[in-house]
C-alpha cells in the first residue's frame, strides 16, 4: 500500500513513553533498538531479515547485552547521585536476584559488567545457589541466599563463606537459624547472617500480597527477637550483618516505597541500639517498570523513575539514622525486573486471516436470494452516517432471520455464507459511521469487540509471555516495520495454542488499557512482524511448554564500536525432538514404534517399501524441525 507518511507516525503505540530511550522508529519505519539510547541503533526489521537468510526464522528472541550494561550503569549511577546529593554517609551495592532472568547469557553477563560496580547475586533455591557458588563475581560484590532453606542449602551457603564469597544467609524462619547454628558449631565457620523482616507496609500492585502482617514471607517482630536471643546466647551476633526487607516485585506507587523503607529503617535503627552490627540495610525488589508509558500507579506502570527511587531509598534511610544517631548502612537493593526488563524482545510473523470482498464475490453469482438475505444486501448500500443506528438494527434483526431460516432447511450453505458476509461489512459500516458521528454506546463497543482482527501470531502466549496470561501483566506489542504507514486495522494477536486463553487482547495505551491494536493489513506473501517488547524480567524464563511449544530461539545483538550491528550468538530453539523428550517420550522410541506401524502397512499392502523407506526418513527429519510455524 503506497503510503501517504514519509516519516513516521508518532504516537501510536507509544514508544516514547514506554521505551526508555532504548527504542525508536527510523526513516524507513523500522523499529530500532539503541542499546545505549544514542546512535542510529539497531535497524529490527533487517535484522530479523539478516537472521533468515542465516535460516533462523522467526519466532526469535532478540537479546541486547548492552542494555543490561546501560541499566546497571543506570541504577549504580542513580544511587551514586542520591548518596552525593543527601551526603549519605554510606554506599550501595546491588545484586541481581535470579530468579528474575536465569539464563545463564544474562546472569553472566550481569556478572561481567556489574564487576566494577560490585554487582552481586541473589539466589532463592539450591540450585540457583548452585550456580552461583561456581560463577565469577567481583570479590566485594553480595552473594545472598534468600528464600527457605533446609540443611543442604545452608550448607552450601557455609561452602561460599570458605571459598571467600561475601555469603550472607538471610533467615526467612526460625529453623534455619538454628540450623545455622548447629553448622556453625560443627565447621567452626561464620558467615554472614541477614534477617528478613516482616513490615507491616505493604506494596502496591499486583505484588501487595507479598508484603504485609499476612505476608507469606518473613519474620514476626517476636520471631526477629528471638532469633536475635538465640545469636547472643551462641555468641554469633557479631555476624548478624544485614537486615532484609522486600514487600513485592513492580511497585507501582512511590509512596508505598517510602512508607516501607521508612519502616525497614527504624528496624535497622533499633538493632543498632541493642548493639547489632549490621552494615547492610537490604530494601528487596520492587523497582517498577513503566510498561505502558502512562507514570501512573496503575498496575503495568509506575509512578516514578528509577532516580526517584534511589533519592527516596537514600533520604528517607539517611533521615530516620539521623534521626535515632545510628551510623547509615550501606544501601543493598535487589532490583531485578529494572535491570533486565529492556534488553529481551520477541519478534513473530501474524497475519489476518479475514478474506475481503467475500460478499461482493458471491453476492455477483448467487440467483435467486432468500429474503433475509436481498434484505441485508440493501441494507449494506444504503447504511449512512445518518441512518446506522436504525439499519444497524435491522441488520440484527435479519441477521435472526437467516439463522433461523437456515435452521428450517430453507436456505443453502452459499446463502448463509453471503449472509453473513453481508452482516459482518454492515457491522463494520455501522461502526466506522459511529465513530465518524462520535457516537458512544454500550452496543457500538461491544462491536468494536467483536469485529477485532484476529492475527494469527507465530508463537505461544503461555511459553513467552506468560504474565500477561497469568496475571494480566501488559506489554508493549507493535510491528516493527511499516510504521510509516497508517495502521487502518483494529486487530488482536491470538497464538499458535488451542486454547482460548492463548491471545493478546489487551495492549498497552498511555490514557487506559485498549482492547485493540492498531495493525496493517497483511498480504499472502509478505510477511508483517510483530515484536512483543520489554520480555527480559521473568517472561523469557518462565513460560511453559502448552502444546509442546517450546523455547524460541536466540539472538544475542550488539552494537559495534564503528555503530555497525551484528550477531554476537545465536542459540536454536527447542526441535519437535526436544519437546516430545519433556513429556516423558523418548524420540528413539517413538521412532522405533513408527517403524513398525510402517512395516504392519507394508505388510498390509497399504504401502511399498520404498514409500515407507521414504516416510521413514522424513519422520526422524522432523524430530529436528522447530515447533512453531515454518512459514519461510
Ligand atoms: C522476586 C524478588 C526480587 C526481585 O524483585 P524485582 O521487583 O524484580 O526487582 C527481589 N527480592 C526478593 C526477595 C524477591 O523474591
Amino acid at each position: 500500500m503506497d503510503s501517504p507518511f514519509k516519516t513516521p507516525i508518532p504516537g501510536i503505540y507509544g514508544i516514547q513513553n514506554w521505551g526508555n530511550g532504548y527504542f525508536d522508529v527510523n526513516a524507513a519505519g523500522h523499529l530500532v533498538v539503541k542499546p545505549y539510547r544514542t546512535g542510529a541503533g539497531i535497524d529490527v526489521y533487517e535484522m530479523v531479515e539478516e537472521l533468515r537468510r542465516r535460516r533462523v526464522t522467526v519466532p526469535v528472541l532478540l537479546r541486547f547485552p548492552q542494555i543490561l550494561e546501560s541499566q546497571v550503569r543506570a541504577l549504580h549511577t542513580s544511587f551514586q547521585n542520591a548518596i552525593s546529593e543527601f551526603h549519605y554517609g554510606a554506599g550501595y551495592q546491588g545484586v541481581f536476584p535470579m530468579k528474575v532472568n536465569h539464563r545463564r547469557d544474562v546472569v553472566e553477563e550481569l556478572l561481567r559488567i556489574g564487576y566494577k560496580y560490585h554487582l552481586g547475586l541473589e539466589v532463592g533455591s539450591k540450585a540457583e545457589l548452585y550456580v552461583g557458588l561456581s560463577l565469577e563475581q567481583s570479590p566485594d560484590s553480595l552473594l545472598i541466599c534468600n528464600g527457605f532453606k533446609d540443611d543442604g542449602f545452608i550448607e552450601m551457603a557455609f561452602w561460599a563463606e570458605a571459598l571467600g564469597k561475601r555469603v550472607v544467609i538471610v533467615v526467612e524462619q526460625l529453623r534455619e537459624i538454628h540450623s545455622y547454628c548447629r553448622i556453625a558449631e560443627t565447621t567452626g565457620r561464620l558467615p554472614m547472617i541477614g534477617l528478613r523482616g516482616r513490615l507491616y507496609s505493604k506494596g502496591s500492585g499486583k505484588w501487595e500480597e507479598s508484603g504485609g502482617e499476612t505476608s507469606k514471607f518473613g519474620l514476626t517482630t517476636e520471631e526477629l527477637l528471638e532469633c536475635f536471643r538465640i545469636l547472643q546466647e551462641k555468641g554469633y551476633v557479631d555476624h548478624l550483618r544485614m537486615l532484609h526487607f522486600h514487600i513485592g516485585s513492580q511497585i507501582t506507587d512511590i509512596r508505598k516505597i517510602k512508607t516501607a523503607v521508612k519502616e525497614a529503617s527504624r528496624v535497622y535503627a533499633k538493632f543498632r541500639h541493642m548493639k547489632a552490627p549490621v552494615e547492610f540495610l537490604n530494601v528487596g525488589g520492587g523497582l517498577g517498570i513503566d510498561y505502558d508509558g502512562s507514570k501512573t500507579p496503575s498496575d503495568s506502570s509506575a509512578n516514578y523513575t528509577m532516580q526517584e527511587f534511589a533519592n527516596d531509598v537514600v533520604y528517607t534511610v539517611s533521615e530516620i539514622c539521623d534521626n535515632e544517631d545510628v551510623p547509615a548502612p550501606t544501601l543493598v537493593s535487589e532490583s531485578g525486573r529494572a535491570l533486565s526488563v529492556y534488553h529481551s524482545l520477541l519478534v513473530t510473523n501474524a497475519a489476518n486471516r479475514a478474506v475481503p470482498g467475500l460478499a461482493a464475490r458471491h453476492e455477483s453469482n448467487l440467483p435467486g436470494k432468500s429474503s433475509a438475505v436481498t434484505e441485508m444486501s440493501e441494507i449494506n448500500r444504503d447504511i449512512s452516517v445518518k441512518n446506522f443506528r436504525e439499519y444497524f438494527h435491522d441488520a440484527l434483526q435479519q441477521r435472526e432471520e437467516l439463522f433461523s431460516l437456515f435452521d428450517l432447511g430453507f436456505l443453502s450453505l452459499e446463502e448463509r455464507a453471503l449472509g453473513e458476509s453481508l452482516f459482518q461489512e454492515i457491522c463494520e459500516r455501522a461502526l466506522r459511521f459511529s465513530k465518524q458521528a462520535n457516537y458512544v454506546s454500550d452496543e457500538f463497543e461491544i462491536l468494536e469487540k467483536a469485529l477485532r482482527k484476529k492475527y494469527i501470531t507465530n508463537f505461544s502466549v503461555f511459553q513467552s509471555m506468560p504474565d500477561f496470561w497469568t496475571i494480566g501483566q501488559l506489554f508493549p506489542v507493535l510491528p516493527i516495520h511499516r510504521l510509516n504507514e497508517y495502521p487502518t486495522e483494529y486487530g488482536i494477536l491470538v497464538d499458535l495454542t488451542c486454547d482460548s486463553d492463548g491471545q493478546i487482547d489487551s495492549f498497552v495505551d498511555v490514557k487506559d488499557i485498549k482492547e485493540i491494536l492498531e495493525l496493517h493489513p497483511t498480504s499472502n506473501g509478505t510477511p508483517y512482524y510483530v515484536a512483543m517488547c520489554l520480555l527480559g524480567a521473568y517472561q523469557d524464563v518462565m513460560g511453559d511448554f502448552h502444546n509442546l511449544f517450546g523455547m524460541v530461539p536466540e539472538a544475542h545483538v550488539v552494537v559495534g564500536e564503528n555503530g555497525r550491528y551484528h550477531v554476537q550468538k545465536l542459540i536454536p530453539g527447542s526441535t519437535v525432538r526436544d519437546m516430545v523428550a519433556t513429556a516423558g517420550f523418548s524420540p528413539d522410541d517413538l521412532a522405533e514404534r513408527f517403524r513398525s506401524h510402517l512395516a504392519r502397512a507394508v505388510q498390509r499392502g497399504r504401502l511399498g517399501e520404498e514409500s515407507a523407506a521414504a516416510l521413514e526418513q522424513a519422520y526422524l527429519a522432523r524430530a529436528g524441525d522447530s515447533t512453531y510455524l515454518d512459514l519461510g
